[in-house]
């Protein structure tokens, strides 16, 4: 009787500990693939803050070809100030370079600002390769945590599935079919210890029948959550 009961509860807790073990394997890769993730979204930033780059400098080298095309028509216009005929025509040249000049030193004053900006983002394009420098050696370290980590849980599993087949050895005959199809079913909840007439695994109180029955022994099954019961204490 007292080995059977010994039995259950070595068999819950081998239960218990293997569903721990499958619990860690199992967010094993979900730890890489977070660190991973991390990874690309730092790159994807840092993408885009390069792309916004290059387009605030395609911007400033068109607003600076406009610069100079103007540049060149003044210039154009000041050599002919020279053949103007008349003074009407000289003061009408004379007004259209002031006109362009003021133009032209506004955009200069724009494309310097052009230019600030663009170090601006330039800084926070740094900034954000460091962010993706610093998230690879998160995932590289992580991964290789990882992986010795999941070496080891694969060898802590074979050692208590090894275990558990040694210890289902053990069970009665009579328990075998009924322990099989409700761990199949319901994995470590399976079994529960009982204490203080109540199950484990369900809380609810069981009858003093049923518990004289788990304290002698008897296959007994918690009629609310389905669980092999055994004597916690
Ligand atoms: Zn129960």
């Amino acid at each position: 009787m007292t080995a059977v009961l010994n039995v259950l509860r070595d068999l819950h807790r081998i239960h218990q500990q293997l569903a721990d073990i499958r619990g860690q394997l199992e967010r094993c890769p979900k730890l890489v693939k977070t660190a991973k993730a991390k990874v690309q979204q730092s790159e994807a930033s840092l993408h885009a803050q390069k792309q916004q780059i290059q387009t605030l400098h395609l911007a400033a080298k068109e607003q600076e070809l406009v610069l100079e095309e103007r540049a060149a028509k003044i210039a154009d216009r000041q050599a002919r100030l020279k053949e103007c005929a008349s003074n009407k025509e000289y003061q009408t040249l004379k007004g259209e370079i002031q006109t362009e000049e003021e133009a032209n030193n506004e955009l200069s004053d724009t494309i310097l600002l052009a230019y600030e900006a663009i170090d601006q983002q330039q800084l926070l394009a740094s900034e954000l390769e460091t962010n993706v420098v610093e998230a690879t050696q998160v995932y590289d370290t992580t991964a290789t945590q990882i992986s010795e980590r999941e070496a080891s849980l694969k060898i802590d599993l074979d050692r208590v599935e090894t275990e558990l087949n040694s210890t289902e050895v053990d069970l009665p005959s009579e328990f075998v079919s009924e322990y099989k199809r409700i761990v199949t079913a319901r994995g470590a909840d399976a079994l529960a210890g009982v204490s203080d007439n109540c199950c484990g695994n369900c809380y609810r109180q069981i009858t003093a029948q049923m518990m004289n029955d788990v304290l002698t022994g008897k296959l007994t099954i918690c009629g609310s959550c389905g669980a092999i019961l055994y004597p916690d204490d």
